[in-house]
C-alpha cells in the first residue's frame, strides 16, 4: 500500500481548522509594525524628521550625522516592541527577497558593557556577501562585493523580532544588483516627464506618482499532501497527474463560500498585512479549486512593490501556521486555471487628480486622453519589450495556455472610448477653426462620461486592458516580482511623454499653434498609429493569433524567446537615455533570466525522471506481478481456458508493459537532449536548447505516466491523485 500517501490524506483531511484570535480593529493596528509617520513624529526629533520626509518626498539626500539620529529613533522606537534584530531586506535579481540578521546586542571584547546598538552607518549602508547572488557577470571575483543602501521611501517595519529596512542592492562599480534599484529610477523618470506634461494642464502639478494596485492569486495545499508530491515540493507545480474527473466544469468554486480553514488562515493573514501596513482589501475564491485571490488597496508603485514581495513571504510564513503550502506558480495543476498577478497601473498628480481618470470638464478630459493615448502610444511602441518584462519559465505554462491572456501584447479600451478615439482622428491638420475646436471640446472630449460603464469587467482575455480609471496589466505572472513589469512599463511610458512633449512645443514654436491645437494634432497621428495593439475580441481565440500575425504584432510563447527583445538596441537606447539601467544592467538581467529558465527546466527535468523512476516505473510492476499472480492462478484452476477468462487482464498486463517501455525510452532521450544542452557554450544556445529539445520530453513523458495513473490499483498508487490535493478540505 503508499503509505505515504494514505498518510498524508488521513492528515490532510482530519485537520482542524486553527483558532486566530482578532488582534483589535483594522483601522487601529494598521500599520503598527511599521516605522510609518506616526512612529516617526513620536520618536524622531524635529530635525530628523523632517530629513526623511524631505528624502521621502523630494529625493534629498541624508547626511551621515542625521542618520544617526533616525537610526536611534528607529531603535528606540523597535525596541518598544520587543525587536532585538535588524536586517537590510533587499530584493536580489533571484526575484525573491533576502536578508540577513544582525543582533542590535553588543560587547565590549572581554565581554563587559553590554548594550544595544543600531547607528547610522548600520542604517545607511551594509555589506552582504553579494558573491553568492546572481549577477550575470557584472561582477568577477576580484570585486565580488557589493552593498545594500537604506531606501528611505519604503518605511521600515517589523517582522518577528526584526526590523527589516527597504534597501537597495548595489555592486561597488555602481551597477544594480537588484529589482528596485531599476524601478525606482524607472519611477523617477516618469515623474519628471509626466509632470512636464500634466503641466500643459495645471501649472500647480509638481510631481506624478504611479501607483500600482496588484491582485495576488494563489492555490491554498495541505501541506501534508504537498509534501507528499516530490514535484509540488521542489518545482512548485504538478509534473504529473491525472486530471480529476471534477474540475472546475461546475464553476462552484468562485465567488463560493470560503471554507472555514481557508478563512482562518485568510484572516491570520489580513491581521499581520494590517500590522505591516500592507492595505489588503478583497479576498475571494478564484475559479480553479482550492485557487484564491487577494488584493489591497493600490498604492505608490515602490511601496507596492515592496509590499508585494513581503506579502509573498508572510503569505507563506503564515500558512505554516495552518498547515498550508501557498502554491505561487503560474500553473501548479494542468487542466485547471493558473495564476496571475494582475498589475493595475495609473499615475496620480501631487494635486490628488488620476491622470488616467475622465474628469468633468472638456480641459481635464482632454488632459485624461492626452495620458490614455500616450500610454496607448507606449505599448505600441514597446510591446515586445512589455511582453519581455513578463516572460519566465512558469509564466510560459500560463501566456497562450487559453485560460490567460496570450503572449501577444495588445489593448482593450471598450466601446466609449474606441468612439471617442474615431472621432479624435478625423481633427484638421494645423490650426483648428473656432467651430471646429467648440465642437470638440463640447461633444468630444467634453462627452466622456467619467464613469466608463463597459470598461471595469467586460473583457478578461486581454492582456492589457482600460477599466475606467487606470490600465490593468493582467499578463503578469503569480510568481513575478512586479518590479520588472513595473519598469518597464513605466520606462516605456516616461519615453512616450519625452517625445510627446517635444512633439507639442515644436508646434507651437514652429508652426505657431495653440497648446490645445498642437495637442490635438499630436494626439490625432498617435490614434492612427497604434490601430494594430487595440483589439476588443478574444484574445483567446486562434483568429486572434492569426489576426494579430497580420498585425505584425509579436507572438512570443516561450521564454528565450520573449527575452530576446530586452537585448535589443531599442531596450538599450530606451533604459539608457532614461537612466534606468546601462547597457551592463540590462545585459546582465539578460543572462540572469536565461540562468534562471535554464535551472528551472532543467529541475523539473530532473524531479520528473526521479518520479518516474522511483515511483511511477516500480509501482506499475507491483501492479503487473499482480496480474501475473492472478493470470497464473486463473491457469492453475482452469487449465486452457484461462486465456478467455483473463482476457482483461492479460491485455492491461500488455499495456502497461507498453508504457513503462515508452516511459524508459522517452527518459533516456530526455536525458540526452539534457546532455546535449549542458554541452552548449552560451546561456542562450542553452536556454533554447532546454526550451527546444527538453521540454516537449516533459509532455510525453507525463501523457504515459498518467495513463498508468488510471490503471494501477489505486492502492499502490504513490503519488497523491489531483482529485486529492485539489478537493480536500
Ligand atoms: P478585478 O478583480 O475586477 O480586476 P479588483 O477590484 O479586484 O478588480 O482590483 C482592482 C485593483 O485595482 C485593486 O487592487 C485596486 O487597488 C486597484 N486600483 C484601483 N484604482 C487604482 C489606481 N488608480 N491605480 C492603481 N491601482 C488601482
Ligand atoms: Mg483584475
Amino acid at each position: 500500500m503508499a503509505t505515504f500517501r494514505f498518510e498524508a490524506l488521513k492528515a490532510a483531511s482530519n485537520r482542524p481548522p486553527v483558532a486566530v484570535s482578532e488582534i483589535g480593529k483594522k483601522s487601529e493596528i494598521f500599520g503598527s509594525n511599521v516605522f510609518n509617520d506616526k512612529a516617526m513624529r513620536q520618536h524622531l526629533t524635529p530635525e530628523a524628521y523632517k530629513a526623511v520626509r524631505s528624502a521621502m518626498d523630494q529625493g534629498i539626500k541624508i547626511d551621515r550625522k542625521m542618520a544617526d539620529y533616525i537610526a536611534l529613533g528607529m531603535k528606540e522606537w523597535a525596541m518598544t516592541k520587543g525587536v532585538t534584530h535588524y536586517t537590510h531586506w533587499f530584493q536580489p535579481l533571484t526575484g525573491t527577497t533576502a536578508e540577513k540578521h544582525d543582533a542590535f546586542f553588543e560587547t565590549s571584547f572581554d565581554g563587559s558593557d553590554p548594550v544595544e546598538k543600531f547607528g547610522g552607518s548600520q542604517l545607511v549602508q551594509q555589506e552582504p556577501d553579494a558573491s553568492s547572488f546572481p549577477n550575470g557577470g557584472i561582477r568577477n571575483t576580484f570585486e565580488a562585493r557589493g552593498y545594500t543602501a537604506w531606501d528611505p521611501t519604503s518605511p521600515a517595519f517589523i517582522f518577528g523580532t526584526t526590523l527589516c529596512i527597504p534597501t537597495v542592492f548595489v555592486s561597488y562599480t555602481g551597477e544594480a544588483l537588484d529589482n528596485k534599484a531599476p524601478l525606482l529610477r524607472a519611477l523617477s523618470a516618469i515623474d519628471e516627464a509626466a509632470t512636464e506634461v500634466a503641466k500643459f494642464f495645471d501649472k500647480n502639478v509638481k510631481k506624478v506618482t504611479p501607483t500600482l494596485g496588484w491582485e495576488q492569486e494563489y492555490f491554498l495545499i495541505d501541506d501534508a499532501l504537498a509534501a507528499s508530491r516530490p514535484d509540488i515540493l521542489q518545482t512548485g507545480r504538478t509534473l504529473l497527474g491525472h486530471v480529476s474527473a471534477k474540475g472546475q466544469q461546475l464553476e462552484d468554486h468562485y465567488f463560493g463560500s470560503i471554507p472555514t480553514r481557508v478563512l482562518n488562515y485568510m484572516r491570520d493573514l489580513e491581521n499581520e498585512c494590517m500590522l505591516l501596513g500592507i492595505p489588503v482589501k478583497t479576498r475571494h475564491n478564484e475559479v480553479a479549486p482550492n485557487q484564491f485571490e487577494l488584493a489591497p488597496i493600490f498604492e505608490e508603485t515602490n511601496l507596492a512593490v515592496d509590499h508585494n514581495s513581503l506579502l509573498m513571504d508572510v503569505m507563506q510564513k503564515v500558512g505554516e501556521r495552518h498547515h498550508f503550502k501557498v502554491l505561487f506558480h503560474e500553473k501548479p495543476f494542468k487542466g485547471v486555471n493558473g495564476s496571475g498577478k494582475h498589475n493595475n497601473w495609473s499615475l496620480a498628480t501631487d494635486t490628488g487628480v488620476n491622470l488616467l481618470a475622465p474628469g468633468k470638464t472638456p480641459n481635464s478630459n482632454l488632459q485624461f486622453l492626452t495620458f490614455f493615448i500616450n500610454t496607448i502610444k507606449a505599448v505600441s511602441n514597446y510591446e515586445e519589450l512589455l511582453r519581455a518584462s513578463i516572460a519566465s519559465a512558469s509564466n510560459d505554462h500560463r501566456l497562450g495556455a487559453n485560460e490567460a491572456p496570450p503572449a501577444i501584447i495588445s489593448i482593450f479600451i471598450g466601446q466609449q472610448l474606441t468612439k471617442v478615439l474615431e472621432e479624435l482622428e478625423g481633427v484638421s491638420t494645423g490650426k483648428l477653426s473656432p467651430e471646429e475646436k467648440t465642437d470638440l471640446k463640447l461633444n468630444v472630449v467634453g462627452k466622456i462620461p467619467d464613469v466608463l460603464l463597459d470598461n471595469t469587467d467586460r473583457n478578461r482575455t486581454s492582456p492589457f486592458a482600460f477599466t475606467g480609471n487606470k490600465f490593468e496589466f493582467r499578463a503578469v505572472g503569480s510568481t513575478a516580482n512586479c518590479a520588472t513589469s513595473m519598469t518597464t512599463l513605466n520606462s516605456i511610458v516616461a519615453k512616450q511623454l519625452i517625445d510627446f512633449r517635444k512633439e507639442v512645443e515644436a508646434l507651437v514654436e514652429k508652426d505657431g499653434l495653440k497648446k490645445d491645437e498642437a495637442i490635438f494634432n499630436v494626439l490625432r497621428e498617435y490614434i492612427k498609429e497604434t490601430k494594430d495593439i487595440l483589439f476588443e475580441g478574444d484574445g483567446y481565440s486562434k483568429e486572434w493569433e492569426e489576426e494579430a500575425a497580420r498585425r505584425g504584432l509579436s507572438n512570443h510563447k516561450t521564454t528565450p524567446a520573449a527575452l530576446k527583445a530586452k537585448v535589443s538596441k531599442k531596450a538599450f537606447d530606451l533604459f539608457a537615455e532614461l537612466n534606468v539601467m546601462n547597457h551592463t544592467e540590462v545585459e546582465s538581467r539578460y543572462e540572469i533570466e536565461l540562468e534562471d529558465y535554464i535551472k528551472k527546466v532543467q529541475i523539473e527535468g530532473r524531479v520528473l525522471g526521479d518520479i518516474v523512476r522511483n515511483h511511477i516505473i516500480p509501482t506499475a510492476f507491483k501492479y503487473q506481478n499482480l496480474l501475473i499472480e492472478n493470470i497464473k492462478g486463473l491457469k492453475d484452476i482452469f487449465g486452457d481456458s484461462y486465456e478467455e477468462l483473463a482476457a482483461e487482464q492479460i491485455l492491461i498486463l500488455k499495456k502497461t508493459s507498453m508504457h513503462v517501455n515508452e516511459l524508459n525510452a522517452k527518459l533516456h532521450a530526455m536525458m540526452d537532449a539534457r546532455k546535449e544542452a549542458n554541452s552548449l557554450n552560451s546561456v542562450e544556445k542553452m536556454a533554447h536548447a532546454y526550451c527546444d529539445n527538453v521540454k516537449p520530453y516533459f509532455d510525453e513523458i507525463r501523457y504515459h505516466a498518467d495513463k498508468l495513473e488510471l490503471m494501477v490499483d489505486n492502492e499502490l498508487w504513490t503519488l497523491t491523485k489531483y482529485r486529492e490535493l485539489l478537493f480536500t478540505r
